[in-house]
């Protein structure tokens, strides 16, 4: 309850000045601006950073490389895309089609969406939001497939930039970017 309240303040703080365009915009709408690792391909967007889920499912493992994938699920007409993604769709065990966008050029992953007719919803990846520090996910799904040593992973030695960078404690960055 309280970490919700203390994101209700915080994302009001940074909306100030931000103007919303229609009447349907979430409450908490915070504008995000995010690109793709080469830059060819941006984007900015009206979001409600409440929405920020992480998924541990088999799929955004493979897809990102990575442990999960944390995603923001946007309304399509809030986002505007500059550049051409390229679309991989695919096809889930239930027939259901999701057309995955990332960078032909570097790769960077950028969002899913339906992939027939016109997207109503684009998932953001995070990853690619440049004000990701301040989008706390608020549910994760797919826990069954989730990796089981990420519960152990505040214990493991943690560098403030490479391996021979000075050791910092979970305990002291999390203090860090809180206030950031
Ligand atoms: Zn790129
Ligand atoms: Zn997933």
């Amino acid at each position: 309850m309280t970490s919700r309240l203390h994101l209700a303040s915080r994302a009001g703080r940074l909306t100030s000045g931000v103007r919303p365009h229609n009447q349907n915009l979430p409450p908490l709408a915070m504008k995000i601006t995010g690109q793709c690792h080469c830059g060819a391909i941006s984007f900015t967007a009206l979001v409600d950073p409440n929405r920020v889920l992480v998924c541990h499912c088999s799929d955004c493992q493979q897809f990102s490389g990575g442990p999960f994938r944390a995603v923001l699920p946007t309304p399509a007409e809030q986002v505007s895309v500059f550049g051409a993604a390229k679309h991989y769709v695919k096809v889930a065990d239930s027939g259901n089609r999701r057309a995955q966008a990332f960078c032909a050029d570097c790769g960077t992953q950028l969002y899913a969406t339906e992939a027939d007719g016109q997207p109503k919803t684009l998932n953001l990846r995070v990853g690619c939001i440049n004000e990701r520090a301040q989008l706390l996910p608020h549910i994760q799904i797919w826990g069954e497939s989730a990796m089981p040593w990420l519960q152990q992973l505040h214990a493991v030695p943690f560098h403030s930039k490479g391996i021979a960078s000075a050791l910092v404690s979970t305990a002291q960055n999390l203090a860090g970017s809180g206030a950031a």
